[in-house]
């Protein structure tokens, strides 16, 4: 088999990323798959963040007055560019972020997806008419292009998340500069030189489009400080854990910049008796274990109800022994590698202390495949009698937690004990059971699910969770308004000039 890093400059290549760019420097990405460093970039510094900051406020100078639905025709192109493209920027998806083949094309899909949601979109940034109190007037709502718009982004959806941003942030008149993680770097260049095609298709057709729209930078966290900083960006959306969260949050307070946070979860599952448990298992067991549980929806809590507690762990244990793990390249292997050794660290950590607290673990072992750099696992379920420890943390790797439950109320209350906000779900089809789940009184996250497992969202709806993990919303429903300006105009069309609340002021 070819190796993993000749496989990724044949597709890099392809994907239109020079050569000389994947050599000489001295950030090395690697791929999970086997550990191997597949390319040495160069790091940017200080200096070409500012550079590509400016050269995005001149590109909003432009971009801002094109008409939105010309925008969008650029969004379309870039769509179009997606499309063709799908299976070799899918599979560079599993090259570097380690996800099975299916997981890669879909995440390539979202990308294809948001851009028609935003195309759509470049038609429908509504504002509102608004009935005013004073005679011979109109008040209005007009959204406008906000400026250029920072992205940091993680490793575990290297390229999605750029894009619910920029898909978006297009249309609505703002360019983009993106810092993607560090441990993904590759196929951020190879998502720039698609969008540049779009670019160049754009032009070609005779639309003007400034350069600069779209920049990506290569570093490490010093750039998303950067970025954080920089006055020049009203807004930067975030997407990382909360430990990031916390200093990007107040940076960006401390000089009023818009935060668009998207933070870690600890998101949960009910089962009640009366659920379908056929279903609650593929439910479950896609939840906890895709992406190597790696997901910031992924399941890591689960509270079965009494009755259906035992047989629901035989048949759950039964599917966690037999689930393929390896090369995620291979057909049939639903888990693939972690990200890298101080995953595997973080899991083994969590599992111990799981253990000092008397839990009963069933897998969580190392797999051996793809060498001694890469760090397969089988996931991990742990019986867990106390909501405590290491159960409120967020542990990128696959542990589900299980713990036993008899009163819905008691299950809602343990599920919204986490400090994160973002995903949850409950397996039922008792009427009033899921009723009460969705209510007030039910899941305090932002996303809340009925015989659907935490993970797996699309677009059209608003993304994103309360309390820790940050409290931003992307990709559908109003979502794009975080990208415009909002401003309220009132149009006196009368000889009088009557003022609000009966005031008067005769000069
Ligand atoms: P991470 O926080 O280590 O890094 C994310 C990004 O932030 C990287 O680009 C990194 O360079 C940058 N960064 C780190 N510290 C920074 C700082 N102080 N200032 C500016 N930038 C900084 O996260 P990760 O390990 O790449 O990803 C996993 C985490 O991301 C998990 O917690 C997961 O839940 C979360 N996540 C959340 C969502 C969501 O939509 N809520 C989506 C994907 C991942």
């Amino acid at each position: 088999m070819i190796s993993v890093a000749a496989e990724t400059t044949d597709l890099l290549v392809s994907l239109g990323v020079a050569p000389a760019r994947l050599t000489g420097g001295d950030l090395a990405a690697r791929s999970p798959i086997t550990g191997e460093v597949t390319a040495r970039l160069a790091r940017y510094d200080a200096a070409a963040v500012a550079s590509a900051t400016k050269r995005a406020v001149a590109a909003f100078l432009v971009w801002r007055s094109v008409p939105a639905p010309r925008r969008g025709e650029l969004v379309r192109l870039f769509g179009e560019e997606l499309r063709a493209n799908k299976a070799p920027l899918g599979r560079l998806v599993t090259l570097e972020a380690g996800k099975i083949l299916s997981e890669g094309l879909g995440e390539v899909q979202e990308m294809i997806d948001i851009c028609d949601f935003a195309v759509g979109l470049s038609r429908q940034l509504y504002g509102l008419t608004i009935a005013t109190e004073r005679p011979d007037h109109r008040m209005m709502e007009n959204w406008k292009p906000l400026g250029p718009v920072g992205v940091i982004s993680a490793f575990n959806f290297p390229v999605a998340v750029w894009a619910w941003n920029a898909a978006l942030a297009l249309v609505c008149g703002d360019p983009v500069v993106w810092k993607p993680s560090e441990k993904t770097p590759l196929t951020a260049l190879a998502v720039q030189s698609l969008f540049e095609r779009a670019v160049a298709a754009f032009r070609a057709q005779g639309h003007a489009a400034p350069d600069g729209l779209s920049a990506v930078l290569i570093g490490g966290r010093e750039l998303g400080e950067a970025l954080t900083d920089d006055p020049r960006l009203p807004l930067v959306s975030a997407t990382g854990s909360t430990a990031m969260g916390r200093e990007v949050g107040p940076r960006l307070a401390r000089r009023f910049a818009r935060a668009l946070l998207e933070l870690g979860g600890n998101n949960a599952a009910i089962v009640r008796a009366s659920a379908d448990l056929d279903l609650s298992l593929r439910g479950v067991a896609f939840a906890a274990m895709g992406t190597a549980g790696q997901r910031c929806t992924t399941l890591r809590r689960l509270f079965v109800q009494e009755a259906v507690y035992d047989p629901f762990l035989d048949r759950l244990k039964r599917a966690y022994a037999s689930v393929a793990v390896g090369d995620p390249r291979q057909e049939g292997v639903l888990v693939g590698p972690l990200i890298d050794r101080a995953a595997y660290d973080a899991m083994t950590r969590a599992l111990d202390e799981a253990r000092a607290m008397g839990a009963r673990v069933t897998g969580g072992e190392r797999v051996e495949a793809g060498g001694p750099d890469a760090y397969y696992v089988r996931p991990a379920l742990v019986e867990i009698d106390a909501h405590a420890g290491p159960v409120l943390t967020e542990t990128f790797a696959p542990i589900l937690y299980v713990l036993r439950h008899e009163r819905l109320e008691d299950a809602i209350a343990l599920q919204n004990a986490a400090a994160q906000g973002l995903s949850s779900s409950i397996f039922t089809n008792d009427l009033r059971e899921a009723e009460l789940f969705l209510s007030e009184r039910g899941s305090d996250c932002g996303i809340a699910n009925v015989n659907i497992g935490p993970s797996g969202a699309e677009i059209g709806g608003a993304f994103g969770g309360e309390k820790e993990t940050g409290g931003g919303r992307e990709a559908g429903s109003d979502s794009w308004r975080a990208y415009m300006r909002r401003a309220t105009n009132t149009v006196n069309y009368g000889a009088a000039l009557p003022l609000a609340q009966g005031v008067r002021f005769e000069v």
